[in-house]
């Protein structure tokens, strides 16, 4: 592995090295993004991070508003119009489990808010941001999310390392 990049690159997490900007919850085994603490990812990478950071957080996360610039602007010119944000998109939060029956996932009012957005001035990484919080659950805790398949997963991954 090349090390000259990972001085300046130290910031920005990979799929390899994304559970470090995980913290504990108070739920054992359940780690979670802190709420409103902007991490940068590699573009390339950040739909396998959302995944894994879903996975290790208990958490589905759905699409909830993608506001994607047209795609023939170039960075050049998005300079000279003042647009910064190359795209934005909006996740909420899906307990995971609740797909499985519509009826939980009509009483889910969870209103937790997982933000990506990219920017023209640098390409090789992206921000994602936990801006809201869940509520009305915890992720992970067993006695309110009915199925913890994405962390049972994990778990049965770990093991077989
Ligand atoms: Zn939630």
């Amino acid at each position: 592995m090349s090390t000259n990049n990972i001085q300046s690159n130290k910031n920005i997490y990979t799929l390899a090295t994304i559970s470090e900007a995980l913290e504990c919850t108070s739920v054992p085994g359940v780690i979670t993004l802190r709420l409103d603490t902007t991490i940068k990812v590699r573009t390339s990478e950040w739909r396998d991070c959302l995944l894994e950071i879903g996975e290790s957080c208990a958490v589905k996360w759905i699409i909830h508003n993608s506001n994607k610039q047209p795609t023939d602007i170039t960075a050049e010119e998005a300079k000279d119009s003042d647009i910064k944000m190359c795209f934005s998109q909006e996740y909420s939060c899906h307990h995971a489990g609740t797909y499985e029956s519509k009826a939980a996932m009509r009483k889910n009012k969870c209103s937790a808010l997982f933000h990506v957005r990219g920017f023209f001035k640098t390409p090789e990484w992206c921000e994602i941001t936990l801006t809201k919080d869940h509520t009305e659950h915890t992720p992970g805790d067993v006695h309110e999310d009915m199925c913890t398949l994405p962390l049972a997963k994990k778990y049965l991954n770990e093991l077989s390392q």
